[in-house]
């Protein structure tokens, strides 16, 4: 086998399930002033997170990917044993981007008998935005995030602005924490008709798919509409009827500001994120962009 070959990006990252091993590899890495950069996922990995891989390839010399659904961020009614599990597929696509190492810790590992911490956000995490309808979800993130930040001993960790409210969060959790793990917000990736990437995209019937991008595009036209000067109010609840009438069960359409989340009545008071969330089906689909 030549060196060419042995050093091309097709070699598979390590794959590590227990803490020890991967101490010993980060300690290695240490060793030479490597900088650590970690993509927290839970799998079902695609171009998004292959994204966020190559964006903190940028500000690290390794890279580690976690893939571990995390059980504290879903409600008992939520899709945790149906959330797709696609590994092996999953590590086929790190190696082709020269992801380093996968970190799959077991729920176990993560949360041995006795666990009995919970990191729980305020903030962000408590505007009335998806922590109205997954009350638990931001401090089972917050929780698990600050773990793998520790764990990987990360100098620098991507977070999609696809879950905004989430990269809002954990931003603050790094900052009031003292961690020394530096954010990395990466844009959306979406498909060619605006629908934004994403793992539960995997759920949506034919026709549900064809319905899907009229959420990415009901948020352009509100931007639109707010930046050509019309209302908020009025903007948002247009939006929010075409979506219904598309199919939509909406849960949110909201106007805030982009730093606090904080519910914004006018465009002039700083930069705007319009923020959605709403049901096609069975399926729940959140998006976002900047105003
Ligand atoms: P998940 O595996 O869904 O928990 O997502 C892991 C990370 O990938 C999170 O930081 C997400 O915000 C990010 N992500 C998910 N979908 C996208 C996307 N379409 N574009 C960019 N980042 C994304």
């Amino acid at each position: 086998m030549s060196r060419r070959f042995v050093s091309s990006k097709l070699q598979h990252p390590q794959i590590i399930h227990s803490l020890p091993v991967l101490a010993r590899r980060l300690a290695q890495w240490r060793a030479r002033r490597e900088r650590i950069g970690l993509v927290p996922t839970m799998g079902a990995l695609h171009a998004g997170h292959l994204a966020l891989v190559k964006r903190t390839q940028r500000r690290a010399d390794r890279v580690i990917v976690s893939i571990f659904v995390n059980p504290t961020q879903f409600a008992p009614s939520e899709d945790l044993n149906a959330y797709p599990r696609t590994f092996a597929a999953d590590v086929a696509a790190l190696a082709h981007v020269g992801a380093d190492l996968v970190w799959a810790p077991s729920a176990e590992t993560m949360y041995p008998q006795g666990f009995a911490i919970r990191v729980v956000p305020e903030g962000a995490a408590s505007v009335g935005l998806e922590d109205a309808f997954r009350p638990h979800f931001f401090a089972g993130v917050a929780t698990v995030v600050a773990k793998l930040f520790i764990q990987c001993d990360a100098d620098v960790a991507a977070f999609g602005e696809k879950d905004y409210q989430q990269l809002k969060v954990v931003t603050q959790m790094a900052r009031d924490l003292d961690l020394k793990t530096r954010i990395i917000a990466v844009p959306t990736v979406r498909e060619r008709d605006g629908l934004a990437l994403s793992s539960r995209n995997a759920y949506l019937s034919d026709s549900e798919r064809t319905t899907a991008p009229a959420l990415h595009r009901v948020l352009v036209e509100c931007a639109d509409k707010i930046v050509r000067g019309h209302a908020i109010g009025d903007a948002l609840t247009e939006g929010r009827a075409v979506l219904a009438q598309a199919g939509f069960a909406v849960d949110y359409l909201e106007a805030r500001n982009a730093d606090t989340l904080s519910p914004a009545v006018s465009a002039k008071e700083g930069p705007l994120r319009l923020l959605v969330a709403a049901r096609l089906g069975k399926t729940r689909l959140i998006d976002n962009i900047a105003v």
